[in-house]
């Protein structure tokens, strides 16, 4: 690990790559700089993407699934070795509490291990065409992925984008989040620890109308994987289109926890909560409005309010409950949703931006939640990002349903209950790509695929279905 990890350099090539422009690095908490990551634009992507098809073609193209999951499960224990370094990193970065971000690294360092074995067990098949051929299909590299991935997990979804692809046998260039890309840089700098080839991990950090828009219209691409806002997705999937790359979209949401009469609340109260405050509500897949029976609408909405007013707000490397916002900008975007989008809702607890002794410059919000809101309100439709919740109640289960599939998204929804009919009924019909039932989590484990349905995205990200995303078929048909 380096001296300075608060002002690294981009990693193209296998070369640490200072450069003149940098960015400031916020500390959430506090408001103030505390760090600097280059600012890479155009050239740097072009000589990464010229990096990574040199290395593909010199070296990488050949390696077997087994050289390449060693790599990869080297890369995976350096990730735990530095792990109290890069959660503390993370924590700064961020602003999330210390241990979500130790989670965070735990979790980045099991999808290099995961990976490293699921690449090893790639398999293509035969197929009975003709009596005199013989037809099999090979899964084979892009060659160059790009990976574009957000502020609010940049460790987890690091690991999430590159790890499939690397074990794929692609050459990656990576593009963090501006807020906060600290992490992300640390894990290409152990992948040259590992072993790694130069430039079979690229890592150039900059601004997304920069570095970004650069990397998703780049024709040496073969496969770009986009994790984050839907607007700035459309424009990845239009610049890709233009050089008929395709394109992995991991987008927002607006998941619903659905609490029907018969759910176990000890268990679904601490987890609902858990699904709003985590990372201070800044989780694509965060428990943003809360469904609840009507005969258990006042319990349900009083239990969460305690646990709301009871949460704790500090600094990430305090370990509070809740940490600050990642900028300015998302806190007043939060405030303005909050004070103009609850469509006449009852605002029960929190509703504004929070002031800490000490911390007079960080980004805070109060945990928030709103009774009783309508359908169509803003904050029951527009992801928010930040520790807000809407509660409203039904009466039917066909009423529970239609509400809750009432968005443009469809990432996550959960259902409470303790009927397994109603939970297989609810399971089939929720318009979202994973659904938990009398459970929740950001993702749920690294082997299970998570990915939109509607406006939540395509493509499908972790388990063994993200392996193949990485992947182009071939079909090979020999006639004897
Ligand atoms: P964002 O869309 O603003 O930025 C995401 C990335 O795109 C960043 O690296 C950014 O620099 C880059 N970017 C910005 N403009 C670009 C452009 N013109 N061309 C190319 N790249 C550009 O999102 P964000 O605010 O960083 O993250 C929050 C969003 O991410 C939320 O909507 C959240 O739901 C989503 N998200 C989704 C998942 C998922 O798995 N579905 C996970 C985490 C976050």
């Amino acid at each position: 690990m380096v001296a300075d990890n608060r002002h690294p350099a981009a990693i193209i090539d296998g070369e640490h790559v200072v450069l003149d422009e940098t960015i400031d690095v916020l500390d959430p908490a506090t408001g103030q700089v505390c760090g600097t990551i280059p600012r890479g634009g155009a050239s740097e992507i072009d000589a990464a993407v010229d990096a990574a098809r040199r290395a593909y073609d010199r070296e990488w193209r050949r390696t077997s699934p087994k050289q390449r999951g060693d790599l990869l499960r080297r890369l995976s224990g350096l990730i735990l070795e530095n792990a109290d370094e890069l959660a503390l990193l993370e924590s700064l970065d961020t602003g999330k509490p210390l241990t979500q971000a130790r989670t965070d690294v735990a979790v980045v360092a099991r999808y290099f291990d995961f990976y490293a074995s699921v690449g090893e067990a790639l398999e293509g098949s035969t197929i009975a065409a003709a009596a005199d051929a013989h037809a099999y299909t090979r899964h084979e590299p892009y060659g160059v992925t790009g990976h574009i991935v957000p502020w609010n997990y940049p460790l987890q979804i690091t690991g999430r984008s590159v790890a499939p692809s690397l074990a794929a046998g692609n050459c990656c260039v990576l593009k963090p989040g501006e807020e906060a890309s600290l992490g992300p840089i640390q894990i290409g700098r152990l992948a040259l620890e590992a072993g790694f080839p130069a430039g079979v991990l690229n890592v150039v950090p900059g601004y997304g109308h920069e570095a970004g828009a650069a990397l998703s219209a780049h024709p040496g691409i073969g496969y770009i994987s986009f994790t984050g806002s839907r607007p700035v997705g459309t424009l990845v999937a239009q610049a890709a289109a233009e050089n008929i790359v395709p394109v992995a979209l991991e987008l927002g949401g607006k998941s619903p926890n659905v609490v029907f009469a018969d759910a176990n609340l000890e268990l679904a109260i601490p987890t609902i909560v858990n699904s709003v405050l985590q990372n201070a509500g800044q989780t694509c897949v965060a428990g943003s409005r809360l469904l609840v029976h009507e005969s258990r609408y006042d319990e349900v909405v009083d239990a969460v309010h305690a646990r709301f007013r009871e949460a704790r707000l500090g600094r990430g490397h305090d370990d509070p409950d809740v940490g600050p916002l990642i900028s300015a900008k998302q806190r007043d975007r939060v405030a303005d949703l909050v004070s103009n989008g609850a469509g006449g809702a009852e605002l029960i607890h929190g509703g504004k931006p929070a002031v800490l002794d000490g911390l007079e410059g960080g980004f805070f919000f109060e945990p928030t939640i709103f009774g009783g809101t309508p359908a169509d309100a803003p904050l029951s439709q527009q992801e928010v990002f930040g520790p807000v919740v809407v509660a409203s109640s039904f009466s039917s289960d066909e009423e529970a349903l239609t509400r809750a599939n009432d968005t443009e998204f469809g990432l996550v929804s959960a259902v409470w209950t303790s009927d397994v009919s109603r939970a297989h009924r609810m399971a089939d019909d929720l318009q979202s790509g994973m659904v938990f039932v009398n459970s929740y989590g950001a993702g749920g484990g690294v082997e299970v695929p998570l990915g939109g349905y509607k406006r939540s995205g395509y493509g499908r990200e972790k388990g063994a279905e993200a392996l193949l995303e990485f992947c182009q078929l071939k079909s090979v048909v020999i006639k004897y």
